[in-house]
């Protein structure tokens, strides 16, 4: 992107800040990788950083801030009707290939309007752009509607996210989003209202509860996927 001459933003209208000086010596790229790691955590950090500055108004319209933005803040089904900056900006993240989007709407097309299609379309967009949630909610799909091969790959991802504290912890993460947003939704696929079972012996495995999210006790793989389904399944709003 090329930036305007820095002359243009000496004085801001109504404001001393003087853009010129501030960003005269950071490079384009750096400001912009900036604005995406802000964009990343908070949506409402990036608009303020927008309002701040012409120059950084500017370059957070960079296909690359909209891409990490995060929705998180974003309800997604809205109470009342978006209005046309909310739409915009709604839009403008789908054309820059959000992986956040994506997975909304892979989690609307499945739990909502039960299109498998359209979910696995928009989840292999976001997977190959590295979106961690998106991978995790591919496996919960796959258990609940893969074949035995699917199942039991997925099962397998799930246990491995439990062998380092990191990698717990980003599946927490991961599971909290996906109940965050089903908790805001009508959730209308009988499979995750009715889910399967995996482990064959479970009364040989040692389980404290459906609902604990902590328990490490259960070396089982097959009860760790059960367990995961369990605690999403339990924790919804429901219509069929
Ligand atoms: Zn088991």
């Amino acid at each position: 992107m090329t930036r305007h001459p820095k002359k243009n933003y000496m004085m801001m209208k109504g404001s001393s800040i003087n853009c010129s000086t501030t960003f005269d010596s950071i490079p384009n790229e750096l400001i912009s990788e900036v604005l995406s790691r802000v964009a990343a955590s908070s949506l409402t950090d990036m608009f303020n950083a927008k309002l701040s500055c012409k120059i950084l108004n500017e370059i957070a319209e960079e296909k690359q801030v909209y891409q990490r933005v995060s929705l998180d803040k974003f309800p997604i089904v809205p109470w009342k009707p978006l209005n046309e900056k909310q739409q915009a900006f709604l839009n403008k993240c789908q054309q820059s290939e959000n992986p956040d989007f994506m997975y909304r709407q892979a989690v609307l097309d499945y739990f909502n309007k039960t299109d498998l299609r359209s979910a696995c379309q928009h989840l292999e967009k976001a997977v190959k752009l590295g979106h961690i949630g998106s991978q995790y909610l591919t496996c919960i799909i796959l258990l609940l509607c893969g074949d035995d091969e699917l199942i039991k790959a997925s099962i397998k991802i799930l246990s491995d996210f439990r062998k380092s504290k990191f990698t717990k912890r980003i599946l927490k993460l991961c599971r909290k989003k996906l109940i965050r947003i089903l908790r805001q939704m009508w959730v209308k696929n009988y499979l995750l209202i009715q889910p399967p079972t995996f482990c064959s012996t479970p009364n040989q495995h040692q389980w404290k509860s459906q609902w604990s999210e902590d328990d490490d006790n259960i070396k089982c793989e097959a009860c760790i996927a059960d367990r995961e389904i369990r605690i999403i399944s339990s924790t919804y709003n429901y219509y069929l």
